[in-house]
């Protein structure tokens, strides 16, 4: 199996969810596990999550938790038939303030706020953008609407409002309890659904760091980017955050399918310039799910994520419902190798215009240079927080990483971080017995043989983060 340097998130659920499947996935590639809190109880994440930690031992392999929160999905009621055909042309109302179930002229609305949110004239999209509505007027809580696009609409579907512009806030009651579930399986990824801005990111941020402390865990967060609002508004969210997922499904609703490739590659960019990591999420190899090969059309898409210069691809409902969990990751992990393998890293390029003033920064960016113009083996960093390994993640080139960290928080983070290898070590207290303890390291797992020559740095004093101070260009003896 080619060794990939794009990490794979899958997402667990009903068809993922055997301990040997599961061992076997991650043995294939899966380095994030993505726990649904749309689905399922607190429970049944906290079963889940202690499956992956056991699977992932037994895998010999580390793998980050990320516990991806509901959000305020706003959705439709439930029908009497349980769902109902709409034909176009005809008329239907949302009411807030319906009490009995659906039928083919109305249905209520989880979402009371609706009324208040929209006009005549906007556009609302359902179950994905598969039924359209057009608003003629809104009278008092009944929105009343014309099919424009017709089909079956059924209890709990999901709506878009065109533009953008529902006034939900992003974080619930429900979130919030998740949260907290979260912390206690000590989720190393908070994913937060539908974020507007960075007010959104910092509210989630100190539910987090509150609800963390009591399990002496920290997270980072992700931000979910599926609202229009939160396009303008990316740096912001970005500085507010670790992380954004490219939420394509709801994304695509609000903005339209067609912006979406666009938007895909500048946020890649802008992620990257501001040293976050970056998911690419939604449907990649959504006919994997009852196929077990992919179309070539979904091979292009997951190999052009990984050439725009994504951290991470995603699974969903291919990993968590679908025929055919192992096959898809081992597919992915296959299209993910050839496409890197194709790629021409030009660094320099990179560096132009560019200038560090940090003392640890401009270490990891000297490490990166040098080893890619030596054409070394491995860059090798001994890393508390991970943050050095971070920094050079961001830019492509095609020596592999391997960060060394003393903790299992900073180890499971950096799953995530495209090109870096985590790896755990007890590192000594002085300098020189951790270069040496690195080296044997390095030679036992088959990472570096005699004459080959590595990248290595490290900060004095040893194992305060922050400190990266020196980097060694070394010849294995
Ligand atoms: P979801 O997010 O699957 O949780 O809705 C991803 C997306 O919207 O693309
Ligand atoms: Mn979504």
């Amino acid at each position: 199996m080619p060794r990939h340097a794009t990490k794979i998130v899958a997402t667990l659920g009903p068809a993922s969810s055997d301990p040997a499947l599961l061992e076997a996935m991650i043995r294939a590639g899966v380095n994030v596990v993505r726990l649904n809190f749309s689905h399922g109880k607190a429970q049944d994440h906290i079963d889940r999550a202690t499956l992956v930690r056991e699977a992932s031992v037994r895998a010999g392999r580390e793998v980050a938790i990320m516990a991806d929160l509901q959000g305020p999905k706003i959705r439709v009621g439930k029908f009497a038939e349980g769902k109902v055909m709409l034909e176009p042309g005809a008329a239907f109302v949302l009411d807030a303030s319906r009490t009995e179930l659906g039928d083919l002229q109305g249905v209520g609305l989880d979402y009371k706020e609706l009324p208040r949110d929209v006009k005549a004239g906007d556009v609302l999209l359902l179950n994905d953008g598969l039924i359209v509505l057009t608003v003629d007027a809104v009278k008092g809580e009944q929105v009343h609407t014309t099919v424009k696009l017709g089909g079956e609409l059924s209890n709990n579907k999901g709506i878009n409002k065109q533009g953008g512009g529902l006034t939900a806030p992003a974080l619930t009651a429900k979130d919030m309890e998740d949260i907290k579930t979260a912390m206690s399986l000590k989720a190393d990824y908070v994913a937060v659904s539908f974020p507007k801005n960075a007010t959104d990111m910092e509210m989630a941020r100190q539910l987090c760091n509150v609800a963390g402390a009591e399990h002496g865990h920290k997270a980072d967060l992700i931000a979910k980017i599926e609202r229009a609002e939160a396009i303008p508004r990316l740096e912001e969210i970005l500085r507010a955050s670790d992380g954004i997922m490219v939420a394509r499904g709801d994304l695509a609703v609000e903005v339209g399918n067609a912006a979406v490739p666009a938007l895909q590659k500048r946020m890649i960019k802008l992620a990257k310039e501001h040293d976050k990591v970056v998911i690419t999420a939604t449907q990649m190899m959504e006919s994997m799910i009852t196929n077990p090969v992919p179309t070539r059309a979904e091979v292009s898409d997951v190999a052009n994520a990984v050439l725009d210069g994504t951290d991470a691809v995603m699974l969903s409902a291919e990993t968590a419902a679908g025929k055919f969990p192992l096959e898809t990751v081992q597919e992915m992990a296959k299209i993910c190798a050839a496409a890197e393998s194709a790629e021409d890293p030009a660094l320099d390029a990179d560096f132009k215009g560019q200038t560090f003033s940090r003392i640890d920064q401009s270490i990891a960016m000297g490490a990166l240079f040098t080893a890619h113009h030596l054409g070394a083996k491995a860059i090798v960093a001994l890393t508390e927080s991970g943050s050095t390994a971070l920094w050079m993640s961001r830019r492509r080139v095609h020596v592999p990483i391997y960060a060394l960290t003393t903790k299992l928080s900073s180890q499971r983070k950096m799953a995530l971080y495209r090109n870096v290898r985590p790896l755990l070590m007890d590192t000594s207290a002085d300098r020189d017995t951790a270069l040496e303890q690195a080296e044997r390291h390095l030679k036992k797992r088959g990472i570096v043989s005699t004459g080959d020559v590595y990248a290595i740095t490290c900060g004095e004093p040893m194992g305060s983060p922050g400190g990266t101070n020196m980097l060694k260009i070394c010849r294995v003896e």
